[in-house]
């Protein structure tokens, strides 16, 4: 066992946190770099990537950054290259985090074949290969770590999100089958699954006052989370103190899971 010191330390390490520009990405991003650790993140919108890069470094914290849509297999390619490069072959966290609801909340039977496939693509096949790319650079770290940012729909049903919820338990069981393939190799894979955080995702339906108000009745603690308040999990879970934690599904939600009848 390494020491108390150890345990709660990240520096020097490496991670690549997709979809860092704004929102829980960017939490995430901030959080472990505040830890020490040099964070590459991508993508699609270059302005906010440049202005989210360059309020980075004001604040002297080692992020570098790349435009890359997630959804295209090229791409995931380009962009595991550059990490490759920049991290001299070594890679100690991947953060899935990327992705979105697609076409917005809408019945199932509404979605065109292009949306589904847009979506899929964009929330599940972009981690499935990115992980799988990331693999020997993980392992080449000795203490790998994945986290997928899934979400509460990967459990439970949300109307309008029957896709979205889709990809969400798709991840859950990529990241429980991963944990196990890969203990071997010293990677550990687990999930976050967030409830209603405020950011630019769920603006369409919380910025209406009445939906604010019947969501936030169903959470015990009466209120949307905050992008940190993810963030400070997925950085618990990249440290060594949470070296026995692997294959869970961790919900960071204010109990708006517990409350589920
Ligand atoms: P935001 O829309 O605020 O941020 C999404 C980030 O991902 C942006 O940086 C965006 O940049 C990037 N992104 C989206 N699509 C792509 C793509 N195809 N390629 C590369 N980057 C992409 O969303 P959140 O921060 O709220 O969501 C982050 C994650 O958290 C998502 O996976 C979401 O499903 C999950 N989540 C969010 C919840 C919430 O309540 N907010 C609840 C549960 C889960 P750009 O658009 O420029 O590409």
């Amino acid at each position: 066992m390494v020491n108390r010191d150890e345990r709660w330390s990240m520096q020097g390490a490496t991670a690549l946190v997709t979809g860092g520009s704004k929102g829980i990405g960017r939490a995430i991003v901030e959080e472990l770099a505040r830890f020490g650790v040099t964070v590459h993140t991508c993508s699609r919108n270059e302005e906010e990537l440049n202005s989210m890069l360059n309020q980075c470094q004001m604040m002297n914290l080692r992020v570098t950054g790349s435009i890359c849509d997630v959804s295209n297999r090229a791409e995931r390619e380009k962009l595991m290259d550059q990490v490759r490069t920049i991290f001299n072959g070594k890679l100690d966290i991947l953060v899935n985090n990327a992705g979105g609801v697609g076409p917005g909340w809408k019945a199932a039977i509404e979605f065109s074949l292009e949306e589904y496939s847009n979506l899929m693509a964009t929330n599940f096949d972009s981690c499935f290969h990115l992980t799988q790319l990331a693999h020997p650079f993980l392992k080449e770290s000795g203490r790998g770590n994945v986290v997928f940012i899934s979400s509460i729909a990967g459990t439970g049903r949300v109307e309008g999100l029957a896709v979205y919820s889709s990809t969400k338990g798709a991840m859950n069981q990529l990241a429980k089958a991963l944990a196990c393939e890969w203990a071997g190799d010293m990677i550990r894979v687990n999930c976050v699954a967030p409830g209603y955080i405020a950011t630019s995702l769920i603006k369409p339906v919380t910025e209406n006052e009445e939906n604010h108000k019947q969501l936030t009745s169903r959470i015990p603690l009466r209120r949307l989370g905050e992008a940190e308040e993810v963030a400070s999990m997925v950085a618990f879970l990249c440290l060594p103190a949470a070296s026995f934690v692997t294959g869970a599904i961790i919900y960071v939600d204010g109990g708006h899971t517990a409350n589920l009848s």
